[in-house]
């Protein structure tokens, strides 16, 4: 018989900071669960805890730039994470990583940082200069980029102001809300183009919903989808394959 101390050593247990927005969150269960069988065989699955916040909260902090509540709000989340076992967080949002520091004074345990992960598979797939889509607070403001820029040297590129607001709207009104146009499809498809024009290499979907409305088959130049690459970091750390540095 399979005890649970060689269960538990066998695989860690992930802890998410979901519910930002729900729709892609459903996309983490779904991917970490496929990849654990995938790795793993047979029956196996992901073992997780996994606390979802009411978005309407969080939203209301960002928009009013009240990021010290916001980030209390996602440090309880994660306290409640650690004494229910979780090993690492993964914070199933790009935007709220820009309140990582304050999930990470809260507990002893590594969070998986989506920007790391992104930016290690765009160096290795060999790209330097990227176009990012988000939110305009991961599009403007340099948490977000600027560690791609610190820790991996990448040239980042984003869309105009106009551009900016409407990718920012569509990931709110719609993606958030489970809302796919394809109207909005063209719209990104456009900007994908554009900054394809200017030089951007590929092309870093930096919202965890935006998977939901283009791919690799819709735009021209390569695709890093975030989502896809969290959980595919959070597998190697469940799997015991790498232990992700504190920042
Ligand atoms: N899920 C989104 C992101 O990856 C946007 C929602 C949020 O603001 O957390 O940035």
């Amino acid at each position: 018989m399979l005890g649970l101390t060689k269960v538990n050593e066998r695989m860690k247990c992930l802890g998410l900071i979901g519910g930002m927005s729900w729709t892609s969150t459903i996309s983490y269960y779904r991917r970490l669960n496929q990849l654990i069988a995938e790795r793993l065989g047979g029956r196996h699955s992901a073992r997780l805890l996994l606390y979802s916040v009411d978005f309407d909260a969080v939203e209301r902090l960002q928009h009013a730039g009240r990021w010290d509540e916001a980030g209390e709000l996602l440090a309880d989340a994660a306290r409640r994470l650690a004494a229910g076992g979780a090993e690492g967080i993964v914070l199933c949002t790009n935007t709220m990583h820009k309140v990582a520091g304050h999930i990470e004074a809260a507990v002893d345990l590594p969070l998986l940082h989506i920007a790391d992960a992104t930016g290690e598979a765009i160096c290795a797939a060999g790209h330097r200069r990227v176009g990012l889509l988000g939110t305009s607070f991961t599009m403007e403001q340099p948490f977000y980029r600027q560690r791609l820029v610190d820790r991996f040297a990448l040239d980042v590129l984003v869309p105009g102001e106009k551009d900016r607001e409407m990718i920012h709207r569509v990931i709110f009104d719609e993606l958030c809300r489970e809302r796919i146009e394809p109207a909005s499809r063209r719209a990104y498809q456009r900007i994908v183009a554009g900054l394809a024009e200017n030089g951007a290499e590929a092309v870093i979907l930096g919202c965890t919903e935006i998977a939901l409305l283009i791919g690799p088959d819709d735009v021209s130049v390569p695709v890093f989808d975030t989502t896809e690459l969290h959980v595919r970091a959070a597998v190697d750390f469940a799997l015991g394959r790498t232990e992700p540095s504190r920042a």
